[in-house]
């Protein structure tokens, strides 16, 4: 089977999909009040497009696939797609905002789709609404218990931003005592859009010491290219996970290659530059040539940059985190 090596001796075997730049939250890190730009519709893969592009994937050695978005389950095909990648031979895995798992929940399990990450940042329906710009945290809550429920593997994002729910750390390790998820902690990144500065970013390291002041904390194992660094709490069903991309960046065993919904490819989150592959594809150009190259041209480190606070381009919806 064909690989996907970068210069850097890296393997790239992991694809995540930005099925829609659509969202129905405004979440404040995100996304403006207004919404983002949105490409024109003829400018966005159709689903036989998408399909063409991630089969594409698959035959140069991709094994695991995650849906994002933008919110992945307001596309409007988005319970075909996951039918059809279902058939894949990938892992399949969903990152969602949680508000419309109840209407999606047998196509996943249809689908064997069993991985799931929830993003919610506040435990306080109040805070959810002014984060979000958006009601529904009982939805969100309630999903995540469904989910829980019929025996999926779940994970709990939280984006930790200084003075916005930071003072909600140990609220949020504390779910980890009922509940057999993993909470993780991610720290706040610069996008377009979400009026990034350092003060509102809480280092991995400051997150480690304050869950410690009120915690066992255990270091636990990681998968190879975990982004994550894992911790038990004696006790506790769940586990604890810190994701510290802006401090201690973990490019050295990064596998990942990012394709957005108008069919271009990102080699890096913090990449400027994109290679499109809806234009080509729909010339019947072979995309082989191209995605090697866009892998090939991989920067050994954060794509590059020295400043990330400085970063170009997109906004998180439509790059899909
Ligand atoms: N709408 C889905 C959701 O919210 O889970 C999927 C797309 S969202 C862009 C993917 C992940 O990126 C979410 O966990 C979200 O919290 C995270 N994210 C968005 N903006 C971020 C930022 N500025 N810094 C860190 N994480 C961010
Ligand atoms: Fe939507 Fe997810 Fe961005 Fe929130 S983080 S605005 S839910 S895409």
């Amino acid at each position: 089977m064909p690989q996907l090596f970068d210069e850097h001796g890296r393997l790239h075997d992991y694809l995540r999909v930005s099925l829609t730049e659509r969202c129905n939250l405004r979440c404040h890190y995100c996304m403006p009040e207004d919404g983002v730009p949105l490409s024109p519709r003829e400018s966005l893969c159709t689903y036989e497009e998408l399909l063409a592009i991630i089969d594409t994937f698959c035959g140069l050695g991709v094994r695991k696939v995650r849906i994002t978005g933008g919110e992945p389950l307001v596309r409007r095909d988005a319970d075909k797609m996951i039918l059809a990648l279902g058939e894949r031979p990938v892992e399949l895995a969903l990152t969602t905002n949680g508000l419309l798992v109840d209407k999606f929940i047998d196509t996943f399990e249809t689908a064997g789709l069993a991985n799931i990450n929830v993003s919610l940042d506040t435990l306080d329906p109040d805070r959810f609404r002014l984060i979000t710009r958006r009601p529904g945290f009982e939805t969100v809550m309630s999903n995540i218990r469904l989910l829980v429920g019929r025996g999926f593997n779940v994970k709990l994002n939280m984006v930790v931003m200084r003075g916005v729910n930071d003072d909600e750390i140990p609220a949020f390790a504390g779910l980890s005592r009922d509940l057999p998820v993993t909470v993780r902690f991610i720290e706040f990144m610069p996008f377009d859009g979400n009026r990034w500065n350092d003060d509102k970013m809480v280092p991995a390291q400051q997150i480690r010491e304050l869950l410690g002041t009120h915690f066992e904390l255990q270091r636990d194992s990681d998968a190879p290219h975990d982004t994550t660094r894992h911790y038990t709490i004696p006790g506790h069903q769940g586990r604890i996970g810190i994701i510290s991309s802006m401090s201690e960046h973990f490019c050295g065993s990064c596998n990942r290659i990012r394709l957005l919904a108008s069919g271009a490819i990102k080699n890096c989150l913090f990449s400027g530059d994109e290679t499109d592959l809806l234009t080509p594809l729909r010339r019947g150009q072979d995309l082989e040539p191209l995605i090697r190259k866009s892998i090939r041209e991989k920067k050994k480190q954060h794509a590059g940059m020295f400043d990330l606070a400085e970063m170009p381009g997109r906004f998180m919806t439509t790059i899909g985190g």
